[in-house]
């Protein structure tokens, strides 16, 4: 992707309607709201503007945080049932030239680094076989060099048939890269933002993850793609999260509207630690992180809210049953993890190490089904389906 294309993305899509609003401005008025103002938008619950949004995540909600939770609860029932998806990162390589600040990939880490072989993958798939996992999201470090789209492609052929659905969380492609990764059947890509706000640079500030119009355009060029589902979200700790999760919402409402095919996914990544000893700027309690989960399922009753095991059980348990519609499970953090524990440097320590079983008995027993597919192309082609 040439400099003259990149700089298209700060005039056209996403980024227009992002450019009118203003991150004090948008801070002031989450201070700002009353709660008379949360009391009206509660009562226009499940189709709220992102406007409507920023009452839910401000502090004068936090009063209404049992009445968020039933009525999070009852729009999650009526939308998706009793179900909850279970999936596993897959990590083909720690190799990275970014250096963001927070990371355990950063290249500032001298450690040696791995790109997982076709046999070293499949050794990874049947660890994840046999743990009962149908659902994979392949991760990589940002180095193109080595993990680029040729061996993302290849990757994904050697991983699809496998699974009931494989999506990626992958440095940000060209439209035309994930078109054709979707016609090999990837799923969803997982593109988060970390954060809309003005310090961005700071916390990325070398490799191409240091362009921000690239990285914001991404869903624009997934939706455009048709890939299935476009995963956003911002890493919780590196910025006023109120603040942050606006714009979140504001790419959600900007996304169903102009890309209606794809669903979208929303996950909350909170900072944990790394190797790097990065401490969090604005660290995120445990209550607003419920706050959010529960603030964005009222926003839009059709979202995804995705939890990983970055969160501890205790949390998780409580979570699901309010909002969430899809966890990870036994997850490693680290190339080749699951056949080779430890043997490779990995991203972040996870929180909750429950086994998928262990994760699939814990949902049983609060009443919630375990979804293995909940999509497949073929029932939108085939002209004989359902008669
Ligand atoms: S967050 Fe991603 S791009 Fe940044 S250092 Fe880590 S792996 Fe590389």
């Amino acid at each position: 992707m040439n400099q003259t294309n990149r700089e298209t993305n700060r005039l056209q899509g996403f980024a227009e309607v992002f450019a009118r609003y203003d991150w004090q401005e948008t801070q002031r008025r989450i201070q700002d709201t009353t709660p008379a103002e949360v009391e009206r938008v509660l009562q226009r619950a499940g189709s709220l503007s992102p406007l409507d949004f920023l009452a839910l995540v401000s502090p004068a909600a936090q009063g209404y945080l049992e009445e968020m939770a039933r009525i999070s609860q009852a729009l999650t029932r009526r939308r998706f049932g009793k179900t909850v998806q279970l999936y596993a990162p897959l990590y083909l390589s720690n190799e990275c030239l970014n250096s963001c600040l927070y990371c355990g990939f950063s290249r500032e880490i001298q450690r040696p680094r791995v790109r997982l072989t076709q046999e070293q993958t499949l050794a990874e798939v049947a660890v994840l076989k046999e743990l009962g996992i149908e659902h994979v999201l392949l991760v990589t470090g940002d180095f193109s060099h080595q993990a680029g789209n040729q061996y993302l492609n290849q990757a994904l052929e050697w991983v699809r048939p496998h699974f009931a659905q494989v999506s990626m969380e992958v440095q940000p492609l060209a439209q035309a890269e994930y078109q054709a990764l979707a016609d090999r059947g990837l799923h969803g890509v997982m593109v988060y933002q970390e954060t809309y706000g003005p310090n961005y640079t700071q916390f990325h500030p070398k490799g191409s993850k240091k362009d921000f119009f690239w990285r914001l355009g991404t869903p624009d060029r997934l939706g455009a793609a048709g890939v299935h589902k476009i995963g956003l979200g911002v890493l919780l700790g590196l910025e006023d999260w109120r603040t942050d999760s606006f714009f979140v919402a504001l790419q959600v409402a900007y996304l169903e509207k102009h890309y209606w095919r794809s669903r979208i996914s929303i996950s909350f990544p909170r900072l944990r630690p790394a190797e790097v000893g990065f401490s969090p700027p604005h660290p995120v309690c445990d209550s607003a992180l419920v706050q959010l989960v529960l603030a964005y399922r009222i926003f839009n009753e059709n979202l995804e809210l995705s939890l990983s095991t970055r969160e501890s059980a205790r949390l998780r348990d409580a979570l699901v049953p309010l909002g969430i519609t899809s966890l990870s499970a036994g997850s490693k953090t680290e190339p080749g993890g699951y056949a080779n524990p430890k043997a490779a440097l990995e991203q972040f320590e996870i929180n909750d190490g429950r086994s998928p079983k262990e994760m699939a008995l814990a949902l049983a027993q609060s009443g919630l089904d375990l979804i293995v597919r909940d999509w497949d192309p073929h029932f939108g082609l085939d002209p004989n389906f359902g008669t």
